[in-house]
């Protein structure tokens, strides 16, 4: 199913991230863990893929395990050190694994790597995937607190709106940690004539070694209130977990309230924070979902 018709069909749209285990991991686990995190139904699961590509295969191949699972998988694409031939392949590949989904993605920068000389931006891949006729329903990322590399927000969004016009059908977040800024963002793309559903990315921060990796990579900011549940809790591995559910959840139903269009939870492939989390929200997705479009 092409995720936007769950769109169609959905107030709220549900789904949780994960990326591809190291190809030395257990098979069994990795099938285990799959199978639990689709036994909570989100309406989507999206595999993440390494910068380069090189890890393109493992995205295809857990995708597929989704699928089987009886979940939707959306596979992510990156183009920062692809050429034409080589993002091809990857398409064809997903193409024939009945994936039907993917999220086009740039990819991060990193030292010392050719850069490809077909794609400069995720807009470019885009308009790749819709002018070779491949049938795929095309995601996009966009950042509430602005892309790193861009000087501003408001550039950063015009720069986002070429790329939605390329052909994407829906946005999901960058993780951040203040609903106000989702908000704001929410309005801006607004205001800039992006109309394409926006779903929130939420990631839980329940270990400590997720702590430092995530801040730094992401760049979000940090408010207070996580700050001082770090500090207290760093070292407390059972205290940090339930405070990060907590947090998250928190976040989550502010979203909801505001009639926010979807959530992507960035689950790290944890199906107990998984679970957790759905059990918190679940009933207020239901009640929203079955609420008449009237309302
Ligand atoms: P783009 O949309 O190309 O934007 C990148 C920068 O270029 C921005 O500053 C933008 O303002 C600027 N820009 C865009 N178009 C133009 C233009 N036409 N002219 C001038 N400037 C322009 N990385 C991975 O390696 N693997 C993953 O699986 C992965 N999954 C992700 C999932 C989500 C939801 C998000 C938010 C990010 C993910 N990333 C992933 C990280 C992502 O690859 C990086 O953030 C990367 O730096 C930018 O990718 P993008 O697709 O947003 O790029």
């Amino acid at each position: 199913m092409k995720i936007s018709q769950l769109f169609q069909q959905k107030k709220a749209v549900y789904s949780f991230e994960i990326f591809p285990p190291k190809p030395t991991a257990d098979p069994a686990a990795v099938q285990s863990t799959i199978e639990e995190l689709s036994s909570l139904r989100p309406d989507y699961i999206s595999v993440t893929c390494s910068a380069g590509g090189s890890g393109n295969a493992r995205t295809g191949e857990i995708a597929q395990l989704v699928k089987r699972c009886g979940v939707e998988p959306l596979a992510h694409v990156t183009c920062i050190n692809s050429d034409r031939s080589a993002v091809r392949n990857t398409l064809n590949a997903l193409q024939a694994l009945g994936v039907e989904n993917v999220l086009a993605l740039r990819g991060d920068r990193q030292e010392g790597v050719p850069e490809s000389k077909d794609f400069a931006h995720a807009e470019d891949l885009v308009r790749f995937i819709r002018e070779q006729g491949y049938p795929f329903d095309i995601a996009g990322a966009c950042y509430p607190e602005c892309h790193p590399e861009c000087a501003d927000l408001l550039t950063d969004i015009r720069n986002l709106k070429r790329k939605v016009d390329a052909g994407v059908s829906h946005l999901n977040t960058q993780l951040f940690f203040d609903n106000e800024d989702f908000f704001r963002f929410r309005d801006m793309l607004s205001l800039a004539g992006i109309d394409v559903p926006v779903q929130a990315g939420i990631m839980p921060l329940v270990k400590k070694g997720h702590v430092d990796r995530i801040i730094s990579l992401s760049g979000a900011k940090i408010p207070a209130k996580i700050s001082r549940m770090i500090s207290r809790f760093y070292d407390k591995p059972d205290s940090l977990m339930e405070a990060g559910i907590a947090y998250a959840t928190d976040q989550i139903v502010d979203l909801l309230s505001a009639g926010v269009r979807g959530v992507h939870v960035y689950v790290m492939n944890n199906p107990l924070v998984a679970r957790r989390i759905s059990e918190n929200v679940g009933s207020i997705l239901a009640e929203i979902n079955a609420e008449p479009d009237n309302l």
